[in-house]
């Protein structure tokens, strides 16, 4: 596959007839709903067009942390956060979880203001986050150039492998059940009485009383091609990412330090990227949804650059619809593999290697792009569908759904099973977007 290596899940063979609830897409979102249904005694089927965490759930910096956080995404990060720390034990897996801390660089008293009324958010929960002193931050990291005013310092915060967290995941549902269906894509669903009935495969139909839709990135194209009126303003937006070899030097935590952020790797490198860079190309979906996404473009103006380019024709040629006995555009696209951006990724990388001298011999490994989901308010959706009962959505987790994804997994099986849910899941309701809710962005992508 393109991309970094993932930890290779195989597909089972056979395709179940009826299972209770069918989750399309297997990252990191899709996997750890499949785990919780299957763990709960339901029968569950997870298909993916291509390889499990092949796209976002791989490819992205691999950081776990409360830090910075949108305030309406705390309490489920922290049910996340729970969940990571015992994951390992749970899966029978490694998912490289380490609390090794994470940093954000203040570039000047301003920003450390914003961080200092940010830490008010988690006052009193117990979380081990709090400012540094420019001094602080000068004796916990002497190899560096570095010297900030301030820092925001999250000790409980940490990382996770990538490329193995959403296989160790999958594989642990299978163990308790679920039917692992790769190279299956989902082209769309069929309803009786106007619930869920089934849902069709490439492979055929499965029939289920529920769906859980965790397509990332094709979410709002899948909804769109049900034709029931579901409105989920989604865009992409495109991050590059490169990694090192091995390498001594650079820090142990994860620091966010604007022109770059850096994290150490499991295998002795570090995973690099532009911390302001990301490329939004323009697509026929822009102009779709450019009204929901004004105040997002104007607030994040600084950390997103516009492109046109061969991706807008590409979307315009896709179909908006098919005969579900037809191949639908999931399968003519196995895996989202955007190409990086060799200048954002290298500048980073440059700016990485003036700030810790020791990493000027750092060799590149590889580089890499990801095509984050974003929504106009930078939380996701986490929700019940009211067009369609059965119907279900985790999607938008914009530029944050690794860390919080083994939360969002237990809630989306919450809201499915009609359990009483870990956190309050109002605040990622699918209706926020047409109810006439205030849509705010809080916290940024
Ligand atoms: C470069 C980059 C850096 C990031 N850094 C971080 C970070 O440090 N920390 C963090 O918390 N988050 C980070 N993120 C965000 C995080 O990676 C995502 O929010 C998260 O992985 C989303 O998981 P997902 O399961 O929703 O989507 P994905 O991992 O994209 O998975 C969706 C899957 O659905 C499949 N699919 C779609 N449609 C169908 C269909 N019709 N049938 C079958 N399968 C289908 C796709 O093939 C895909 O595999 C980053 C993202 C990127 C791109």
């Amino acid at each position: 596959m393109p991309g970094p290596f993932v930890v290779p899940v195989h597909g089972d063979a056979e395709l179940p007839a009826e299972v209770d609830v069918v989750v399309i897409g297997g990252g990191i979102i899709g996997v750890s709903t499949a785990l919780e249904l299957a763990e709960a005694g339901q029968r569950v089927a997870l298909c993916e067009k291509g390889g499990i965490g092949h796209e976002q759930s791989s490819r992205n910096w691999g950081w776990v942390r409360v830090a910075k956080r949108d305030p309406r995404e705390i309490p489920l990060v922290l049910e996340a956060q729970r969940i990571w720390h015992g994951l390992n034990a749970r899966t029978g897996r490694d998912t490289g979880f380490t609390q090794a801390g994470i940093l954000f660089n203040a570039e000047d008293e301003r920003e450390g203001a914003g961080y200092e009324k940010w830490l008010k958010h988690i006052d009193g929960l117990g979380i081990d986050c709090r400012m540094l002193s420019g001094a602080e931050f000068a004796a916990m990291f002497p190899q560096s150039r570095l010297r900030p005013p301030a820092a925001l310092y999250c000790a409980d915060d940490g990382r996770a492998e990538p490329q193995k967290a959403a296989p160790a995941i999958a594989e642990r549902a299978r163990e308790c059940g679920a039917h692992i269906l790769t190279e299956c894509a989902v082209r769309g669903i069929e309803t009786s009485g106007g619930a869920v009935s089934a849902v069709v495969t490439e492979r055929g139909t499965i029939r289920c009383r529920a769906a859980v839709l965790a397509g990332g990135a094709w979410s709002e194209m899948f909804t769109r091609s049900l034709d029931a009126g579901i409105h989920l303003p989604q865009l992409k937006v495109r991050n590059s990412v490169l990694r090192t070899e091995p390498h001594d030097g650079g820090p142990e935590q994860a620091l966010w330090a604007g022109d770059f952020a850096i994290r150490k790797r499991q295998d002795g490198g570090y995973t690099i990227a532009s911390g302001i860079g990301n490329i939004v190309d323009i697509v026929p979906a822009s102009f779709r949804y450019a009204l929901d996404f004004v105040p997002a473009l104007k607030a994040e103006w600084r950390a997103l650059m516009l492109r046109a380019g061969w991706r807008f024709l590409d979307e315009a040629r896709m179909p908006r619809r098919w005969s579900l006995d037809e191949p639908s555009p999931f399968e003519y696209c196995r895996v989202l593999d955007p190409k990086p951006s060799r200048k954002l990724a290298d500048m980073a990388m440059a700016s990485a290697q003036r700030a810790f001298p020791a990493l000027a011999s750092a060799k590149v490994a590889q580089r890499w792009a990801g095509y984050i989901d974003a929504t106009p308010d930078a939380i996701p959706v986490i929700s019940d569908v009211a067009k369609i009962p059965g119907f279900f959505i985790a999607t938008g987790f914009s530029g944050h759904g690794f860390g919080i994804g083994p939360g969002a997994g237990r809630l989306m099986a919450d809201l499915v099973l009609g359990r009483t849910p870990v956190v309050d899941p109002k605040e990622f309701r699918l209706e926020r977007f047409v109810d006439g809710s205030k849509i705010e962005l809080l916290a940024g992508y």
